[in-house]
């Protein structure tokens, strides 16, 4: 069965069709179907924007859809950078540009830096609104460890770890990752219902 990942984010691409190698499921992505308009993240929590993303892909396409929102909310910002996560330093910002920014922000604060990565995964078709959540507890360390994943990782120590994601390859970070955590139960619940 065909589904649709409606990311442009090649890190999410690829962790998340290692997570459905397994299945009967081919998964799509935005770039295979020419389609590189900017779908304008207004929601203010990670599952708004996460149907936000699935349903302007699904009612485009007519074909069901998978999306997912994600992001990094650090204790001692009050949750911060959350669903800004992707534009933190500003727009059309790169990942070095926020992790730096996140560095400079937390000198002010004593160490250990505890964070948590959330991501909120979904389904969308005719008939199914589905939604789940993963998360995964860390630290933010105050050097850039790694050149694996995205965003965040390089800095990014999770809990009971003494490397950061970065330095983790594929099927490591996917043991633990909060996309993994989502996917996993969103991929379970897509059995249970025989969608695929
Ligand atoms: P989204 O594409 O709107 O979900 O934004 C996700 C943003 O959150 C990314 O641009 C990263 O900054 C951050 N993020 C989410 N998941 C990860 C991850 O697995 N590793 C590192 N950064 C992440």
């Amino acid at each position: 069965m065909k589904v649709i990942f409606a990311t442009g984010n090649k890190g999410k691409l690829r962790e998340v069709k290692n997570i459905f190698a397994d299945t009967n499921l081919e998964i799509i992505s935005l770039e295979e179907l020419n389609f590189n308009e900017e779908i304008e993240e207004t929601g203010l929590t990670f599952y708004e924007n996460a149907f936000i993303k699935a349903d302007a892909i699904f009612n485009k396409f007519k074909i069901p859809t998978i999306a997912d929102d994600s992001g990094l909310a650090v204790d001692q910002l009050d949750g911060q950078p959350g669903v800004f996560s992707a534009r933190y330093a500003g727009e059309n910002v790169t990942y070095d540009d926020n992790n730096r920014k996140l560095l400079k922000e937390l000198e002010n604060f004593p160490q250990p830096h505890f964070a948590k990565f959330v991501c909120c995964a979904v389904f969308v078709d005719n008939t199914n609104r589905i939604a789940v959540n993963g998360e995964l507890k860390g630290e933010i360390i105050k050097e850039f460890k790694g050149t694996n994943g995205f965003g965040f990782d390089p800095i990014f120590q999770p809990e009971s770890y003494k490397i950061t994601l970065a330095e983790m390859n594929i099927e490591e970070k996917n043991k633990i990752s909060h996309r993994s955590k989502a996917f996993n139960l969103l991929k379970e619940k897509l059995v249970d219902l025989s969608i695929f």
